[in-house]
């Protein structure tokens, strides 16, 4: 049994992760500041004898003492990571050195929620760990994807320069049950329009590509790679089946009623084209690939949905 600390832990991935930890006997330390993330998604572990919660803000240093860190805080919705990009870049950049100050002093292993948004617009397809990326400095998305690759940077120099044990995960476009329904994200979007009769928004042609993974496939690929005994290098870790936009949107309506409309509204800046993991050092180095695809994902999350907008018509909340 081990001491965890998951930042971000009342957001979508990590309250999934906590309760897989919860179940293998660890003791847990959510810390989160509730930008995005929800106690709801984390209430019904709020009596569990192995579970403490923090309200903290990771750009705030903290002293604890526990034998692992999963830092996953951060906004990963465009929509909200780009509402204060100057806290985005802080929350990335400070709370890597806040949260790898941590982990060398109690020497404890940590692994960096990373992601796809590294490689930026890619020239190479699909994505190899090796590739150095094409992201826009000074774009709007800079705030996330510098941010985060400079906290991929700190979490190397640590790791040269004070021997801690570091991790790092590329994390690819994840979706499932506990997203925020607000959360702005293409498949929680194109759901909850649906859902409410309303069209689906496909920005630009709907063209551009994504790879869309379940969460319970990344969660464990997560908890693999914090297992590891020495694996520092980033590993991608998502589902390598490539649907653009409109292929998504024909998805939903496949599930939810050929009735569904789509509409379409501008293109976003810097709005990546293509994006596709190469999981071949995850399946060598972690024997991890993702086991549900597109169809079945979107059946086990659209009852979440469901349910939230359920309970916001029963006390009358209006949604925009
Ligand atoms: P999320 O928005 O649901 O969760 C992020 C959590 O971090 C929220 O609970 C939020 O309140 C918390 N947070 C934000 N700023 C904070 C701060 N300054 N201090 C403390 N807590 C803070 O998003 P998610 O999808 O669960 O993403 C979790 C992590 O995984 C993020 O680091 C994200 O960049 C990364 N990631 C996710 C995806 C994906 O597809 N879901 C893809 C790539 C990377
Ligand atoms: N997108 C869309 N309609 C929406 C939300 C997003 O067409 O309502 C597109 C967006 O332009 C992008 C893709 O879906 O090309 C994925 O967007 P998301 O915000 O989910 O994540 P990203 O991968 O861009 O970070």
């Amino acid at each position: 049994m081990k001491r965890i600390l998951v930042t971000g832990g009342a957001g979508f991935l990590g309250s999934h992760l906590i309760d897989r930890l919860l179940e293998q006997g660890h003791d847990v330390i959510c810390l989160d500041n509730f930008f995005t993330g929800s106690k709801d998604n984390i209430r019904h572990l709020l009596d569990h004898d192995h579970f403490e919660l923090i309200r903290h803000d990771v750009t705030e240093p903290i002293l604890l003492e526990v034998d692992r860190i999963f830092n996953l805080a951060c906004p990963a919705s465009p929509v909200h990571y780009q509402y204060n990009a100057i806290k985005t870049i802080k929350t990335s950049v400070m709370g890597a050195i806040h949260m790898l100050g941590l982990a060398k002093r109690v020497h404890a292993r940590i692994l960096q929620a990373s992601t796809s948004e590294v490689y930026g617009d890619p020239a190479v397809h699909p994505q190899v760990e090796e590739y150095w990326g094409n992201v826009n400095p000074i774009g709007v998305r800079s705030c996330y994807d510098e941010g985060k690759r400079a906290a991929e940077t700190l979490m190397m120099d640590y790791n040269r320069m004070n021997k801690v044990d570091i991790r790092i995960i590329r994390i690819f476009n994840t979706y499932g049950p506990r997203m925020a329904i607000d959360d702005g994200r293409v498949v929680s979007n194109f759901i909850v329009q649906a859902l409410k009769g309303e069209p689906l928004t496909v920005y630009g042609e709907g063209t551009q590509t994504r790879s869309f993974c379940y969460v319970d496939d990344l969660v464990n690929g997560m908890m693999k790679l914090m297992d590891h005994d020495s694996e520092i290098r980033p590993v991608n870790i998502g589902n390598p089946n490539e649907f653009t936009i409109l292929q998504l949107a024909e998805a939903i309506q496949e599930i939810l009623g050929s009735n569904v409309q789509i509409e379409h509204k501008p293109l976003p800046q810097d709005d990546p084209t293509q994006r596709q993991p190469d999981i071949t050092r995850a399946k060598d180095v972690l024997g991890w690939e993702p086991k549900v695809g597109l169809a079945e994902g979107l059946k086990k999350t659209i009852p979440y949905f469901e349910q939230k907008l359920a309970e916001l018509n029963k006390i009358g909340v209006k949604q925009a």
